[in-house]
């Protein structure tokens, strides 16, 4: 059985309706994760939790991430270290690096002082290795958030964020007395879709749950991602799976405007539009992107007549990197 660790942030976001003409009588939902109460919010928060209380929970005492600081990820895991008083420590592949791009998390980044050590982008296993030998010879416990030094092992982890989330929606759901058709959000590394399905899976409920596609991978590829994801948390738990389970993991690959970080007119329109309207903020790279892809895919397929939830992933600061950018 999982241990029940002591959380430092109290997880519970906000789901509300959206304001919106004419949408074939669909009624928009969404789910404010970019509201999580801590380090600017967003999905990285839940996901960022489980790692710490997974590396506690291992008896480790300092956390080594593979990243750059102009990562989610990144910068609320440091923010979680530094509240803690745990060391950080993100390996950061050399190439990344010399962009030196500036952005409002690598100025966080900054002040975090997580200790960055670069590396060459085929060298990644030899640093994560060497990184935890150094460690452990200065007397540290490290705790490589991706298992082993090949960055495998510890898939179901972060998958365990979204399985609690997708119980919240339930939860809501169930108070308000409504169901949603369907739930689309931006799928990137596939640890929220993998837990979002998980959670479907152990609900066994009715409805598609479908991740955008915001970066070049490709959609098999993300889909076995997604899948391994799913198998490692539920082996993890010692639940049940059926191979036929898969069928439930579907990927929009018609909307990633050229690749990560990548978009379009369409998508800033977009952007200003919901702030605008709702007074959302939303940027390019994530929940922009993937909040134009859903739109589209609704018009293009005719969905009508449906509760369609959208959950805001965050990205807070990505919103500021790109105010003021009218494409
Ligand atoms: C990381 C991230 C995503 C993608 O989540 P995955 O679990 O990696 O698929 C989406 N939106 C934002 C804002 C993110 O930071």
């Amino acid at each position: 059985m999982r241990k029940e660790s002591k959380k430092v942030i109290e997880m519970q976001s906000k789901i509300h309706s959206l304001i919106y003409p004419n949408q074939n009588g669909n009624q928009l939902f969404i789910m404010r994760e970019d509201l999580l109460p801590f380090s600017l919010g967003g999905n990285k928060v839940r996901i960022g939790q489980e790692f710490f209380d997974d590396m506690t929970e291992q008896g480790c005492d300092c956390m080594l991430v593979y990243g750059n600081s102009r990562s989610n990820l990144c910068r609320v895991l440091a923010n979680l270290c530094w509240t803690k008083g745990v060391p950080c420590f993100m390996i950061s592949s050399r190439e990344e690096n010399e962009e030196r791009i500036e952005t409002n998390n690598s100025r966080l980044m900054r002040w975090l002082g997580a200790e960055v050590i670069p590396c060459e982008k085929d060298q990644i296993a030899e640093t994560v290795e060497e990184t935890m030998l150094r460690l452990r010879k200065q007397g540290y416990r490290p705790y490589y958030i991706y298992g082993s030094k090949f960055g495998t092992g510890n898939e179901g982890v972060p998958v365990g964020a979204y399985v609690k989330a997708y119980q919240e929606i339930c939860e809501y759901e169930a108070e308000r007395g409504i169901h949603f058709d369907y739930i689309f959000f931006p799928s990137g590394t596939g640890a929220t879709q993998s837990g979002l399905v998980g959670g479907h899976l152990l609900r066994k409920d009715c409805r598609k749950i479908i991740g955008v596609m915001i970066s070049s991978r490709e959609k098999e590829r993300a889909e076995r991602i997604i899948w391994e994801g799913i198998e490692s948390y539920f082996q993890k738990n010692r639940l049940p799976l059926k191979s036929e389970d898969r069928a439930q993991i579907h990927l929009l690959d018609q909307y990633k405007a050229g690749g990560y970080g990548k978009y379009n007119q369409e998508i800033l329109n977009q952007i200003r539009e919901e702030f605008c309207r709702n007074g959302i903020p939303m940027d390019p790279t994530y929940t922009g992107k993937a909040f134009w892809g859903m739109k589209n895919y609704l018009k293009e397929k005719e969905i009508r007549d449906s509760n369609i939830l959208f959950i805001h992933t965050g990205g807070t600061p990505l919103f500021y990197d790109n105010l003021g950018n009218e494409g």
